[in-house]
């Protein structure tokens, strides 16, 4: 059977292609074709000859998705993807334009185990991981379609990337390679629900890329009720990977922290927060939730405007860096998980 060449690792592609009978300086071509002309065709790759392009799509399949659809922002040219993989299953990615970047929001996994109360991805179930190959495919596709550069990344789409660990790194280390994407480790950025034995895992293996953790409520009491994995990693162990995460990388940790009106947006929200960030190089990143039918028993609404704002004010008394997440895209189907989910209940 063909292989995705998409899911090898440069060292493990100059294996496969001394195989073939094919030099090392081979595998910098596929690279710059596929990682930097976007070229997903061995007959294109003119400076191989026909018998290497034959014998390389004998072996070897280049695992682009299908564009099922894509919806592009009015208002901040935000565009949202839906992709069709090779086995039929549907994930999406996201591009949000800056003034001087790009950046990426891509997906880990099909579906997501961890069914956080107010996200759309978990709601339609957990179907399986994804390779290295298809979330690094989700940028280079996106580049393709929309004629981008892409400076920044981050690992918030759909899945906790930290449930697909070994391919999450290596695609991390292919989109990095400087013989493909060349972006900077500092420009990409993992989000998790917060798995601590993982966290420090990701401290030894990426020290470079930064990290964020979706906090979203300071007690158990309250995270228990929106974040289901709480129940098995408790606010205090996740604090405490973060600190240790801290003492081996230096970095700064983002925490998420996504405002629920009536329901994590006290007064005293704001101070057990800062209180359980003290002393840390935080920076929290206050996120109005995107209103999406809840499966529990909170409604997902958006706090009002001046609870936002005194939430954020305690925090600054405090000293707890922070910011509201400015919101783009709200003219699409925004939330993560969004999209797929209006074609699987439709199909
Ligand atoms: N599993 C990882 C990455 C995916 S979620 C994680 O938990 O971090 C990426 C971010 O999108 C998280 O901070 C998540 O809380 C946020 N998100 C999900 N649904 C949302 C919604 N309805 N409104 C606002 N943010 C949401």
């Amino acid at each position: 059977m063909r292989k995705n060449l998409l899911d090898f690792s440069y060292e493990e592609l100059v294996e496969e292609f001394a195989k073939l009978g094919l030099e090392k300086f081979r595998v910098d071509q596929v690279w710059d074709w596929i990682y930097k002309k976007k070229v997903f065709n061995f007959d294109e790759m003119t400076n191989l000859s026909k018998e290497q392009r034959n014998a390389l799509g004998e072996r070897f399949f280049i695992g682009i998705p299908e564009l099922i659809d894509m919806q592009v922002s009015k208002i901040d040219k935000t565009t949202k993807f839906l992709w069709k993989l090779e086995d039929g299953n549907t994930i999406e990615s996201v591009l949000l334009f800056h003034p001087d970047r790009v950046t990426a929001c891509i997906s880990s996994q099909v579906g997501c185990p961890a069914k956080c109360a107010f996200c759309a991805t978990g709601q339609s179930g957990y179907v399986r991981n994804l390779t290295a190959g298809e979330i690094t495919a989700q940028i280079i596709a996106m580049e393709k379609e929309r004629k981008v550069n892409i400076g920044n990344i981050v690992y918030m789409g759909m899945g906790e990337p930290l449930l697909n660990y070994e391919e999450v790194v290596k695609s991390v280390r292919i989109l990095n390679h400087k013989k493909s994407k060349n972006i900077s480790m500092r420009r990409i950025s993992i989000s998790t629900v917060g798995i601590p034995e993982k966290i420090i895992d990701l401290a030894k293996d990426l020290p470079e890329v930064k990290l964020a953790i979706s906090l979203h409520a300071p007690t158990n009491f309250k995270r228990d009720i929106i974040v289901p994995m709480n129940k098995k990693y408790s606010v205090e162990e996740i604090i405490h990977a973060a600190k240790e995460y801290q003492k081996i990388t230096k970095n700064r940790v983002t925490f998420e922290y996504i405002l629920i009106r009536e329901f994590n947006d006290y007064v005293d929200d704001a101070e057990k927060l800062a209180d359980l960030l003290k002393g840390m190089g935080a920076y929290v990143n206050l996120i109005p939730v995107n209103p999406v039918p809840s499966t529990g028993d909170i409604k997902m609404e958006r706090p009002h405007h001046w609870m936002i704002e005194r939430f954020k004010e305690v925090l600054d008394k405090r000293n707890i860096e922070n910011e509201i997440r400015k919101e783009k895209g709200t003219d699409i189907d925004a939330a993560c998980g969004q999209l797929r989910r209006r074609y699987t209940t439709k199909a």
